[in-house]
């Protein structure tokens, strides 16, 4: 019976908040999720303008196997609610010297397109790399992400050559340069840094375990734009008994007696709970929601990102759904980053076109581009209110030039015809992001997957986080773990 294990309200419609919602329904919790916006999905949006449609936020979708289990414990299949399509290829990837490759989830194919682009010396190497990729995900999916934070018990127990397996004491790029000799392969699988905001030059060789995620197991898209992943969360969510309330936001989390007892709205009403879930960015939410509680500013904030949404004029079909133009100094991109603190001159740029499988997603004749480039976390170093139209410029300015070496372009000034832009302030005001970070907590030292937040309140009793900052981290599949976790410690403490 929907409700007769208690009352939990979730802080939060994001893909954090949404999931523990959905996991706590399913197992016979009564729910209230109350959400500052008018609609799910957090990050996850979508904007329309003059016959374009774009999605704004994610725009890879990974570990499709996450969301399965997430609908399988509701007692649904996963595939009645959205069309998840394989991507193929899954990123084309084009540099300054002319050389190309499409990135594909078969190893034979990718071996042969390897061989093509840059001859046949690599091939071993990614091989290699492949079974390396993999031995980590068999390594540190079950005691880092598939569940909820690890103790340090938990940790002391894993056998020696499992700790050893784990690769923390290189970084990323050292164990990347270790198995290609080509630089541009190099780069390309140094870039699975940023899928969780952090720098390949200081991410623990760890993080490899990306590469498997997308390159062995495959990136997906769903039919009609990523938003839709958020609304068929929200049905899910409805169908199971959980009341949504959109455009509540939550002023403060109730607490007495040193337990979570409820929220108190903006309007000043008061929902009453037995336990609170808190999708909100977790240092935020400690900031905000709060008051008076221990600061959590200690960890760095993983990078934000400079966004451009463009309706452009004709029709490209050398690019791909997903496309990588990658500057010729990737070192310097991630030292302005995390070490300047300025947004880069020169980034890597990133344009996702998903008109390219979904048509109507701009008029006959034109193309929607999502265009993403790295940008560091809010400081006094950029003032995004008043660089954000020189900066938007100049982006523009790289992507032609960028475009124009690869591929023919008819009057590139006259090309875009509609812009809409996010930039990190704007990612902080929307969906309240400690300084406008992406995922919440960089991974850029050894020690972070310890030190990020665990899914229960280490103070306050009944108090549950769910999402980017917490663990165990950011990125769609991540953050839909995190709910799952969340969910499972509050009934692991509510036991009837
Ligand atoms: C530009 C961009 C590109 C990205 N690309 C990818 C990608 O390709 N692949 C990928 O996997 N991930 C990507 N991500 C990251 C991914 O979007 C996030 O990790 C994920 O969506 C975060 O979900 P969340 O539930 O943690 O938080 P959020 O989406 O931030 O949700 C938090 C929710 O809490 C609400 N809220 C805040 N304060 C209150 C309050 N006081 N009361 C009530 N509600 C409140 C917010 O409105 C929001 O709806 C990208 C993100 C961005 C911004």
């Amino acid at each position: 019976m929907i409700g007769n294990r208690g009352h939990v309200v979730v802080i939060g419609a994001g893909i954090g908040g949404l999931s523990a919602a959905i996991r706590l329904a399913a197992r016979g919790f009564r729910v209230t999720l109350v959400e500052k916006l008018d609609r799910p999905g957090g990050k996850m949006g979508e904007v329309r303008a003059d016959g374009f449609r774009w999605d704004t936020g994610p725009s890879v979708l990974t570990m499709r196997h996450v969301y399965e289990r997430l609908f399988r414990a509701a007692g649904r299949d996963l595939s009645d609610y959205l069309d998840l399509l394989p991507l193929d290829p899954i990123t084309r990837y084009f540099w300054r010297d002319g050389a190309t490759i499409d990135a594909v989830a078969d190893e034979e194919a990718m071996c042969e397109n390897i061989r093509r682009a840059f001859g046949p010396r690599d091939v071993d190497g990614y091989r290699r790399f492949m079974r390396y990729a993999r031995r980590l995900h068999d390594v540190v999916g079950n005691p880092f992400l598939y569940r909820h934070k690890p103790g340090w018990r938990d940790l002391i127990s894993l056998p020696l050559t499992d700790v050893l397996k784990i690769d923390a004491l290189r970084t990323m790029h050292q164990a990347v340069s270790a198995h290609f000799k080509d630089p541009h392969l190099v780069q390309l699988f140094d870039r699975f840094a940023t899928y969780n905001g952090s720098s390949p030059y200081r991410a623990p060789a760890t993080l490899n375990v990306i590469a498997h995620v997308e390159m062995a197991q495959g990136a997906w898209y769903p039919r009609g734009g990523i938003f839709r992943l958020a609304r068929a969360w929200e049905r899910l969510a409805t169908e199971l008994g959980v009341e949504i309330r959109y455009a509540e936001p939550a002023q403060e989390i109730c607490v007495q007696g040193g337990a979570a007892a409820g929220v108190r709205l903006a309007n000043g009403a008061v929902i009453h709970a037995d336990a609170v879930v808190c999708n909100v960015d977790y240092t935020w939410a400690r900031q905000t929601l709060l008051p008076g509680s221990a600061r959590a500013d200690r960890l760095e904030p993983s990078c934000s990102g400079f966004v451009l949404m463009l309706g452009v004029r004709g029709v490209h079909p050398e690019l791909a759904h997903h496309n990588i133009f990658f500057t010729g100094d990737y070192r310097r991109e991630f030292d302005d980053i995390f070490d300047r603190r300025v947004a880069p001159r020169d980034p890597t740029l990133y344009l996702c076109i998903t008109s390219k499988t979904d048509p109507e997603h701009a008029p006959a004749g034109h193309e929607n581009w999502f265009v993403l480039v790295n940008a560091p976390f809010l400081s006094p170093n950029f003032d995004w209110s008043s660089e954000a139209d020189r900066y938007a410029q100049h982006i523009r300015g790289l992507l032609i030039a960028n475009l124009g070496r690869a591929i023919p372009l008819a009057e590139p000034q006259a090309m875009v015809q509609v812009e809409r832009r996010f930039t990190p302030l704007d990612l902080q005001m929307a969906y309240g992001g400690h300084r406008g970070a992406i995922y919440g907590f960089s991974s850029n030292t050894r020690t972070t997957a310890f030190m990020r937040p665990g899914n229960r309140d280490r103070d306050i009793a009944r108090l549950y986080y769910a999402g980017g900052s917490v663990h165990p981290g950011g990125g769609v599949p991540l953050v839909t773990l995190s709910g799952l976790a969340a969910a499972e410690c509050l009934a692991q403490d509510l036991q009837p």
